[in-house]
């Protein structure tokens, strides 16, 4: 188990200044490291947080942050918010998503997004990009220096595809992203956690768009990650949703007008909704108010009905919790420590329900819109520190395996394996002569090929043509610390390798994970079984072509003939029970072929031994 410890020990003379990055859904913020601990850096408005929004004008620049916010009240289909959420997935998963947006997605963009905004076609790292173009620039002018490396932060459940294309932004942006880390992760550091020596501690993060719940075990100052599990789609824009489809419903009501369509008043009226929230957090009650068209709208919603409305949203949060607590084996006594991460943990009745859900009383001293941004200064600063062994440990969010006889899954590296993380096994041929083997990479929790997720699959080629069994194929899996997977496949005979790195262009949601593992849960008796059988039906199968080989053999003729009716009579039974599902009855089928065929056995074996003594060549 590879461990981790901060030491802000001596700062090094001055080597390049790498920043730590929070690239929300909603907020985006930069921070570093100095002799006094990390910090946030304002930008040119004096704030530190830069919504993530970015608007393009028919002509000009693009603009980012508080001033493109204001452009979803004049241009809202020109200016682009949420991006996150479409970052590394397909067209087809976030159909559902892009059409509460009001941007569009340009003509045939399939299995990349491309959004077509101020007259462009632009993906989602590309659109990501400016906002972290903006975050550099902010930096550079607050420390008065070019900023050219940075630790870019994403949620614990971000796939493959979503964190090559955090790394793609950063890329485009011209940062050199030297790492990724998880959300939670970040915000542990920044809690500077290490200090308490012992104890297990919850992160819970509930922003605008992702939730995510993270489990720690500290031991001697040292954190490892025991389990994560969260939503990629819950978060405080599902409350402002909520909010703004009762408050559209209201005005209606009231002026006899539906403004669903009119995408400047629904903006605005989002903007009021959110403001009521806001403020709801600190009062026991707040106006949500529009000025339209001439046209006076004032709602007062007092907290007691606010939080009556959020229940089931913030009850969402605590279906990935206690998930997270049944991976790690913790129960919520066994937490010592929680810790508050996301501006929508400011909601009282949100602390309230980790209060309960916990039995103690959350952290709340940082603020919680800059705690991300905070720890992944100091994971900036260690990179740059040169300290060696730095990375607090993530995890593999769902196993991954390879496809094996009988279309099973073996599965090479587990669900909630600490990353980065490898794993090494041998394969061998199933048919006489093989030249090619299907790499076949798989994810998911379910025991069937058919019932995970394929992420790819290449052919190792040219491989020696040995008989069955006989040839060795190792197959590697490695997770960097991104948790990007390279998978390499090698002809141990002849040192032919090949390899890919993993990066599919579809990802997968949240719910999507979550569905998997609950799936597995569900289908775990049934899946054994099916195991089971598969793997004795390709025993069986390869006994009963071993059998059938050395029928045509002298061996055959050599055996009496009750004996040769025996073996006859016990194929003839194996084949009977193959197509049952029932493994144990193969089992046995199997076992009376071996008994029946110990004297065919035999004498293959005394044939082989004279063939060799006569100096013939065998395999
Ligand atoms: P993300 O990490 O998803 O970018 P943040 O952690 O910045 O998000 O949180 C943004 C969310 O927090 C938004 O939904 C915002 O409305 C909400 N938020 C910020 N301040 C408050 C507050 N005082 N009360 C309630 N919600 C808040
Ligand atoms: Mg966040």
């Amino acid at each position: 188990m590879s461990v981790f410890q901060i030491d802000f020990g001596d700062t090094p003379d001055t080597p390049p200044r790498v920043v730590g990055i929070d690239l929300g859904t909603t907020n985006s913020l930069v921070a570093f490291l100095d002799l006094t601990g990390p910090q946030v850096i304002p930008g040119s408005n004096g704030s530190p947080i830069v919504p993530s929004v970015v608007h393009f004008p028919p002509t000009g620049d693009p603009v980012v942050g508080a001033e493109a916010q204001e452009a979803l009240l004049i241009d809202p289909v020109n200016t682009v918010y949420s991006a996150k959420r479409l970052m590394g997935r397909g067209a087809a998963d976030v159909a559902g998503e892009l059409a509460l947006l009001p941007f569009k997605m340009a003509e045939g963009s399939e299995s990349v997004i491309r959004l077509s905004v101020g007259g462009r076609q632009l993906t989602p790292p590309e659109i990501s990009a400016y906002v972290l173009r903006q975050l550099k620039q902010n930096a550079e002018a607050f420390l008065n220096e070019t900023i050219t490396q940075a630790v870019i932060t994403v949620p614990a459940y971000f796939n493959d595809a979503q964190r090559q294309a955090t790394k793609d932004a950063g890329r485009i942006a011209g940062l050199e992203v030297l790492r990724l880390v998880s959300e939670p992760t970040a915000a542990a550091l920044a809690y500077g956690l290490d200090k308490r020596r012992n104890g297990t501690i919850a992160v819970y993060d509930f922003g605008g768009g992702t939730f995510d719940i993270s489990i720690l075990k500290l031991e001697e100052g040292l954190f490892e990650v025991l389990a994560t599990n969260g939503d990629t789609h819950l978060g405080g824009d599902d409350i402002d949703d909520l909010l703004l489809r009762i408050a559209l419903e209201d005005v209606a009501t009231e002026w006899g007008r539906d403004l669903s369509a009119d995408h400047e008043a629904v903006q605005r009226l989002r903007r009021a909704v959110i403001n009521a929230k806001h403020e709801l957090s600190t009062l026991p009650a707040a106006t949500i108010s529009l000025d339209y068209q001439g046209l006076e709208y004032r709602r007062s919603l007092p907290r007691e009905v606010f939080e009556k409305l959020i229940t089931p949203t913030i009850d969402r949060t605590l279906v990935p919790c206690r998930a997270c607590m049944a991976d790690a084996a913790v129960t919520p006594e066994q937490i010592d420590e929680v810790v508050l991460v996301g501006g929508s943990t400011r909601i009282p009745l949100v602390r309230q329900a980790v209060r309960a859900l916990f039995k103690s009383e959350p952290h709340t001293e940082l603020n919680p819109d800059e705690v991300v941004a905070l720890g992944a200064a100091i994971q900036a600063g260690i990179l740059s520190g040169e300290v060696e062994d730095q990375l607090l440990l993530d995890v593999t969010p769902l196993s991954l395996g390879l496809e094996t006889m009988g279309g099973v899954v073996t599965k090479l590296i587990l669900r909630n394996s600490t990353i980065p993380a490898s794993a090494t096994e041998q394969f061998t041929t199933a048919v006489d002569g093989q030249r090619n083997v299907l790499i076949h990479v798989l994810q998911g929790e379910r025991e069937m090929v058919r019932d995970c997720r394929s992420l790819a699959r290449f052919d190792l080629k040219d491989i020696d043509p040995v008989m069955a069994g006989m040839a060795r194929i190792e197959v590697r899996f490695l997770i960097d610390a991104n948790g990007i997977l390279n998978v390499s496949a090698k002809d141990l005979r002849t040192g032919k390798e090949q390899s890919v790195e993993i990066k599919p262009s579809y990802g997968l949601t949240d719910e999507q994970v979550e569905a998997m593992i609950l799936e597995s849960f569900d289908k775990a008796e049934a899946d054994f079984n099916e195991r089971q059988v598969r793997e004795a039906r390709v025993e069986a199968d390869r006994i009963l072509a071993a059998v059938d080989k050395a029928k045509q053999s002298d061996a055959w003729f050599d055996l009496p003939v009750e004996e040769q009716a025996s073996v006859d009579r016990a194929i003839n039974e194996l084949h009977l029970s193959y197509h049952g599902d029932d493994h144990v009855l193969i089992q046995s089928k199997m076992e009376a072929l071996d008994l029946a065929s110990r004297g065919l056995a035999e004498n293959m074996m005394n044939s082989a031994v004279r063939n060799v003594l006569k100096g013939t060549k065998i395999e």
